[in-house]
């Protein structure tokens, strides 16, 4: 489906502008707004997933533009599902995206004002409590061709709702016996204005207020507050929220107190990427990955131990833009942010993840008859010359990648096969003599012999060598855990899937660990450290797993698109 939003190529400047902003720009020059306030309010009841990494990029980026101020605010207005945990992870995600709140703020911190509030509608007649059960309420709610019915309870006198509601707070009531309902029209045409609830019922502790409350404001009679109390001027939120408007509106006007403008945008979504904190609980919960910071999991953490880094994801995120239709994105586009931050900024080293060795049978020996070892000074990266060099060591038994040896290889291919000569990286030319097979046919071993005269781009007789492998020295190999991953899923959009097909469409080899002969400076790596692995990928060195000395390497995008080439596309 074509991205509305996505009006620029990759790489281009960003679009300045969008609807937002465009609003934004005419409240501040209608003198409606002097000092723009944002902010982004999730619900600590899991982690943060790319979607929320999109409305994070867009609350504080648009405060930033417009040096106004974004507040973090947990929506901590249902304690069933929300723990400090969340919260604590929350403030990491934020602050590791590269953004810092104005303010730290908690939903529950306006329990008082909110019920101070609730009372000022039940005064003036607009709230009641409802005695009906959460089915008759149902019914009672109609449907979107028919009208509802007033509740028998709704015309409660203003004493009689003021004195069940303090009964309702002092916990004289079971979870569900009691609601309180904002009172506006049981036959309007959008079902969230046919009297809904503001307040219910629940005998819970909550993480932050204890016991102090068994009552608990809903969604909508939170949010808008919330926003108003904080002098928010814009309130962004995803497109699902544009029916609940005109009910954010209601409660502002009814209350005379400080009216946000709500906006909605689209909804992230990325092909292959679940973005439902519910549904990625699931995978947790049953074991499908190893936990919320798998590096498959499309959470903040879980990229970021995948060795995306934030300004690729940020970066990602502004470019999508905001639009006013759901759409999916495609997960080459965010490879292409994470390429194209890392490899201007990644140091090159050489690693090997199928190898096969390669005995160069003319290699010298020293006067005493161990084998020679010849020292490179290699740079660290092209690209950037204050990142200085390492040493390599280059011997005559090295460890080269399987895909770069075919028996019988076409024409284009310019790499090793029977009679074919190679450059090494940084090193020699090194042409093929004979290979040896184990039993079951798969090449162990390729022999060739090397031209000393020919370092530095050089051959000794002036011929042209076309293909250039990487390698490692055996001697000197480190061996490392490595990590190669595909999408979790097989279908583009997992979200589509449900009950038992959801697990159904797991691949099976979405992560696959192998071992790794890697240059022996790897052994300096340390847990976040990035690297291009030539010709094989961008690695990210885990900081959870790794251990001085012996790191484990995540992948975190190959150097070309490969995922679209299997694919056939
Ligand atoms: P989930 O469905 O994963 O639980 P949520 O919307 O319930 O997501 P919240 O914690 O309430 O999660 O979200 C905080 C903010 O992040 C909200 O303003 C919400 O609109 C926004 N958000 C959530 N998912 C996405 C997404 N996929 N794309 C853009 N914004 C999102
Ligand atoms: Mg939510």
């Amino acid at each position: 489906m074509p991205d509305p939003a996505a009006t620029n190529s990759p790489g281009s400047p960003e679009a300045q502008t969008d609807f937002i902003r465009d609003r934004i720009r005419a409240d501040l020059a209608a003198g409606k707004v002097r000092q723009i306030q944002t902010r982004f309010p999730p619900e600590p009841n899991g982690y943060l997933h790319i979607g929320h990494a999109k409305a994070i990029t867009l609350s504080f980026a648009v405060a930033e533009e417009f040096g106004g101020k974004c507040n973090l605010r947990m929506d901590d207005t249902n304690p069933e599902k929300e723990a400090q945990e969340y919260v604590d992870a929350i403030q990491e995600d934020v602050r590791w995206l590269g953004f810092e709140w104005d303010q730290m703020v908690y939903a529950s911190d306006y329990f008082g004002q909110l019920f101070a509030w609730a009372e000022q509608l039940i005064e003036k007649g607009l709230a009641y409590v409802e005695d009906q059960n959460a089915e008759q309420m149902a019914k009672g709610r109609g449907t979107v061709r028919t009208p509802g019915t007033n509740s028998p309870f709704r015309d409660r006198s203003v004493a009689e709702n003021l004195d069940l509601f303090r009964r309702m707070k002092a916990g004289e009531f079971g979870d569900g016996e009691k609601v309180l309902r904002a009172k506006i029209d049981m036959a309007h045409s959008n079902l969230n204005l046919r009297d809904p609830a503001m307040y219910r019922v629940r005998n819970l502790h909550h993480q932050r207020t204890g016991d102090e409350w068994c009552i608990y404001p809903m969604y909508d009679w939170a949010h808008g507050q919330s926003d108003s109390i904080e002098g928010v001027t814009h309130s962004l939120c995803t497109l699902e929220f544009e029916h609940h408007r005109p009910l954010y509106d209601w409660f502002c006007e009814s209350l005379g107190i400080h009216h946000p403008q709500q906006i909605e945008f689209a909804r992230l979504n990325v092909e292959y990427m679940l973005t439902s904190k519910r549904k990625l609980l699931r995978l947790v919960e049953e074991k499908h990955v190893d936990g919320w910071d798998d590096p498959r999991m499309p959470t903040i953490r879980g990229l970021r131990r995948r060795g995306v880094p934030a300004e690729a994801l940020v970066a990602f995120c502004k470019h999508v833009g905001v639009a006013k239709v759901n759409g999916t994105h495609e997960l080459s586009l965010l490879e292409y942010f994470t390429r194209d931050w890392l490899n201007s900024r990644t140091w090159r080293r050489m690693a090997v993840i199928d190898p096969i060795q390669l005995i160069i049978e003319n290699w010298p020996k020293n006067d005493d008859g161990t084998p020679h070892v010849e020292w490179k000074d290699v740079k660290n990266n092209p690209q950037d010359e204050d990142a200085g060099t390492r040493a390599v060591p280059i011997t005559g038994k090295l460890w080269i990648d399987r895909d770069d040896f075919m028996e019988e290889p076409p024409k284009k291919f310019f790499r090793l096969g029977p009679d074919r000569e190679v450059r090494l990286r940084f090193g020699y030319a090194v042409k093929c003599v004979s290979y040896d097979k184990d039993d079951d046919g798969r090449i162990t071993t390729v022999r060739c012999t090397y031209d000393p005269e020919s370092k530095n781009g050089k051959t000794s007789d002036g011929r042209k060598i076309k293909g250039v492998i990487h390698w490692v020295s055996q001697e000197h190999a480190l061996e490392a855990d490595t990590h190669l991953f595909e999408p979790l899923f097989a279908e583009a959009d997992p979200a589509s899937f449900d009950g038992d097909e959801f697990a159904s469409i797991l691949r099976p080899d979405s992560r696959r660990i192998v071992k790794a002969m890697c240059e022996p400076s790897l052994k300096d790596a340390k847990g976040g450290d990035a690297f291009q692995f030539e010709r094989v990928g961008y690695f990210y060195c885990d900081p959870k797993t790794s251990e001085q000395g012996s790191p484990v390497f995540h992948r975190t995008v190959t150097l070309k698109d490969t995922w679209k080439k299997q694919q056939g596309k």
